[in-house]
């Protein structure tokens, strides 16, 4: 507390408690999270699958999302962006590697770490798996994930399927 200038100053931590609802999506999702599983919604026009439903409208036909759909575990790296610059609070080891992950099943990507390879050897198309954290540490997040790593298969070329566009 400094009174110097006529001003009271005081640091004081501060915590708020709150309760969010979920909402139908975004639970159906989280509870997934909650057992181990990747689950998204299909639109029941497009038949485009998202992951994660984050809302509750297919922004490309604005027809609410329909069934659940599992998806996953596995997925392929849409894009990456390998990290070289420390910044506050951070925990990874430089360099690391930020990647869009389209899990199998799925038309839209996630973003996550890769790990358990060198950073310069992760590529778009590249293959990766999950790896989860203790259940014990499991909350509905999609940090229950500690990172994906590369499963090893050969790259998948994207593109080249057939399917929702
Ligand atoms: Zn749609």
């Amino acid at each position: 507390m400094s009174e110097a200038d006529g001003l009271v100053r005081l640091r004081q931590p501060i915590g708020v408690t709150y309760n969010w609802s979920a909402g139908p999506n975004a639970t159906s999702h989280l509870a997934g999270l909650m057992s181990g599983k990747f689950v998204g919604k299909r639109c029941p026009s497009c038949a485009l699958v998202y992951f994660p439903p984050r809302n509750g409208v297919c922004p490309k036909c604005a027809k609410i999302l329909a069934g659940d759909v599992e998806v996953g575990p596995k997925g392929t790296i849409t894009t990456f962006c390998i990290v070289n610059v420390p910044f506050l609070g951070q925990k990874i080891k430089l360099p690391y590697v930020a990647a869009q992950i389209l899990l199998d099943g799925a038309d839209i990507s996630m973003q996550h770490l890769i790990q358990e390879c060198e950073a310069e050897d992760v590529r778009i198309g590249m293959r990766v798996e999950p790896v989860w954290k203790d259940k014990s540490e499991w909350g509905p997040s999609l940090e229950n994930i500690q990172h994906f790593r590369p499963t090893g298969e050969p790259d998948r070329v994207m593109g080249s399927e057939s399917g929702a566009s």
